[in-house]
Formats: structure tokens, sequence, C-alpha cells
């Protein structure tokens, strides 16, 4: 007989004998991640054991795994109002946004000699780093373009950095460290009308926002399961007919030959389902999140004193409340309020544990010093009113201790 030992991992380790926890945590942190739908889990679960074929093999077993990945892009582009032939199953968010910008970058570079690149400095990394990559290793030149106070990028300085030899532009469609929504569909328009390719990172926006490529004017959409309560390592791309990319993955002819790889049926099942959840719930949901979010905001700001909100005030996202305080440290405030039960961020994930100020913060024109002091508060489906309460009551006298610290030492 063959012994099985179970492992346990992750939070079946009794987290308060590691953390002392205080009885509430409350998660307030949805742009970093968010938990799996119970009904999403249940989807996916037949595809790992039952219906575990390879969807390129030729027999039933094949067959049916081909179908339900078939189908969930089906349903994708239901939502996305394009073609299914138009989806790209990857592998995250990240891997969606490299596919995008080096993709076109070195198909246009191929095609018609294209050498430029144009994004903003208030990307995900997934998109930045890929660009200062382009540039630095492969001899792309890369135009940054300004954005206000808000975060906010304008279509008319998109227009003046347009060249003949622009191979690809990229502008984030919902900040995920300010929440800051950008104007795509403009964006997208002046991009149209000059030819130019329209990569657009919507893994932020896509638990929020319209999603319809039908009036959103871009060649290149990526999406990420996780932040949309799908499971994590599964990502799509949006890749317009006629969109010329060099696949970034090499090997076998899957996703249209742009993605080598046998394809995790499991997680694309539960991205399509997620989706379709999300798709049907928005509204649902946005109005939720927005009066807790405005609650939040205008608590927060009537208590702390030297405290601003980032991003735009209006033009944000419905979950999304992100701030700086004067004197304080952002990093040192979150492990308070861990401490105290409640888990935010002060800026994207990738950065925890980073002392610089955040680079977003600083393009929008905050000093160092506010800039080291963000916080940024996402709200989720299951958020509540004495949850906020909650983090009203807490923030004030930690913000107060943690300044009063500093100004001591
Ligand atoms: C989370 C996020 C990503 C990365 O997605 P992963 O699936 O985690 O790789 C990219 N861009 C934005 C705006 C994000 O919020």
């Amino acid at each position: 007989m063959v012994k099985v030992k179970h492992y346990t991992l992750g939070n079946s380790v009794p987290c308060d004998t590691i953390f002392p926890m205080s009885e509430a945590h409350i998660y307030l942190d949805h742009a970093a991640t968010t938990p799996v739908e119970p009904a999403v889990l249940e989807a996916m679960l037949p595809y790992f054991s039952d219906t575990f074929g390879n969807p390129s093999s030729v027999h039933r077993f094949g067959q049916h795994a081909e179908r339900a990945v078939e189908s969930s892009r089906r349903a994708v582009a239901e939502i996305l109002n394009c073609e299914p032939a138009e989806i790209i199953f990857t592998g995250c968010g990240s891997e969606s946004d490299n596919l995008a910008l080096r993709g076109a970058a070195f198909a246009a570079r191929e095609a018609r000699g294209a050498n430029h690149i144009i994004t903003t400095p208030v990307e995900h990394d997934a998109v930045l780093q890929t660009a200062r990559q382009l540039a630095e290793r492969h001899g792309f030149d890369l135009t940054l373009l300004p954005v206000d106070r808000y975060g906010c990028v304008s279509p008319e300085d998109v227009e003046r950095a347009i060249r003949p030899d622009t191979a690809v532009i990229s502008v984030i469609y919902a900040n995920n460290e300010v929440g800051t929504v950008n104007s795509i569909a403009e964006i997208g328009a002046v991009a149209q009308a000059h030819e130019i390719p329209f990569h657009t990172d919507a893994v932020q926006a896509g638990s929020q926002l319209d999603l319809d490529i039908g009036t959103l004017n871009v060649d290149l959409m990526a999406l990420g399961a996780h932040k949309f309560y799908g499971p994590k390592g599964v990502g799509a791309l949006y890749v317009r007919r006629g969109s010329r990319l060099l696949p970034a993955q090499t090997g076998g002819s899957h996703e249209r030959g742009l993605r080598a790889g046998t394809q995790n049926v499991p997680y694309i099942v539960g991205f399509a389902q997620a989706l379709s959840l999300t798709a049907e719930t928005r509204a649902h949901y946005n109005s939720h999140y927005r009066s807790l979010r405005d609650r939040l905001i205008e608590g927060v700001l009537e208590s702390i004193p030297d405290g601003q909100l980032t991003g735009h005030p209006t033009d944000r996202l419905p979950n999304h409340a992100s701030f700086a305080f004067l004197g304080v440290d952002g990093n040192e405030l979150l492990m308070h309020l861990d401490l105290a039960g409640i888990a935010c961020s002060s800026g994207s994930a990738c950065k925890t544990g980073d002392p610089e100020p955040s680079n977003v913060l600083l393009a929008m024109g905050l000093s160092p010093e506010w800039a080291l002091g963000s916080l940024r508060v996402t709200v989720g489906r299951r958020t509540t009113e004495a949850e906020i309460d909650r983090l009203l009551e807490v923030l004030p006298g930690l913000v107060d201790k943690l300044r009063s610290l500093r100004s001591s030492s």
C-alpha cells in the first residue's frame, strides 16, 4: 500500500502561532489580489482530474478538454465583444503585457523598421520594465509620456509623441497604485489615426470597468484572472485580428502560435467563469464599492491632518482609495495596520518592503517626502461598512503615533 503524506500549506498553518492576530482580520488589499469565488473554484475542479486531456490531442479526452478551452474563449470574447480567435490565454497578466509590448515592438521593427516605443511612467512594472529592457538591451527609443497630478495621460501628449517609426503605444487603463482611469478610447483613436498598434494594461481595470473592444479602440489588451476573483497564474491578451506580434514563447502552435505551451485547462475555465460572474455583477458591486470608498475617503481626509487623496478624485476605480500622509513611512504604517488586524498596501504589491518612494507618485509631482507616506486601500465584494469604520477608528491614531515617534527621534 502506498502511504500518502498530506502537506498543509499556507493558511492551514495556524497563523496565530506565528503572528498573533486580533479577532478581526480585515482584508483591504483587493488591488493586490482577490480570493477565488467559490463558484469559480467549483467550475475549475472537474478539469484537474476528470476532464484532464491535452486539448491538442486527437482523441476524445483531448476533444473534451479542447471544448472547455474553446467555450471559455467564446465566453471571454462575448464579454469583450470581440471574436473568440482574438483571445489568447497566457500564464498571467504580466505575461500578457510582455507578449503585447515585446511582440508588437519586434514585429513592427521587422515589418517597417520601427524603432520607437511610447508608454507612461505610471505603468505597472510588467509594462514599464519590459519597455525599459527593449530600450536598454534591444536598442528601441523609449518615450515616457508626461502625466498630470492625478496620473492621467492626455491624448494630445500621445499625439505629439508619435513618430513615423513608432512601433507600439502602451497606456494603462486603470492605475493599480492610485486608481486613476485613463481615457483609453480617446487615446486609442489617436493611435488608430496614425495606424500605430495600441496596447492597454487592463489587469486592474478588469474587475470594474467596461471591457468592450467595440468602444475602447485598442489593438491589444491585457487581463489577469486573480484581480477579478479568479485564480492566480492565468491571464489573457486580446489581439485584434490582423495585428502583427512576434511570439514571446516558441514551441507548439497553441494559442494561434503566439503562446506555445499546453493550455492550463482548469485555470482557463476559471478565468472565463470569473470574468462572466464579474460582468454579470459589475453594476451591483461597483455601487457597493463606491459607497464604501467614499465613506473611507471622507473619513480619512476629515480625521487626519497633512493627508491627501492621491489619484483622480472622480475618474478612479470604484473600489480604490489611495492617500499620502506627510511625515509617515508607508511601510511602517502597513506593519502597524497589520498588527491591528487590517491588511492594506502602500502602492503596488510588488513594492512592499521597498523603502524607495513610489515612481508613480513622483511622476505625478509629489515630493519624495509625501510619496514615502503612501497608503492604498482597496475594498472588495465582501467588505463591510463596519470594516471601513474599524479602519477609520484605528488609522488616525497610528498616523499620529508614527509622526510623533519620528519627531522625537
Ligand atoms: C496585477 C497587475 C499586473 C500583473 O498581473 P499578474 O497576473 O499578477 O502577473 C499587471 N498590471 C496591472 C495594472 C496589475 O494590477
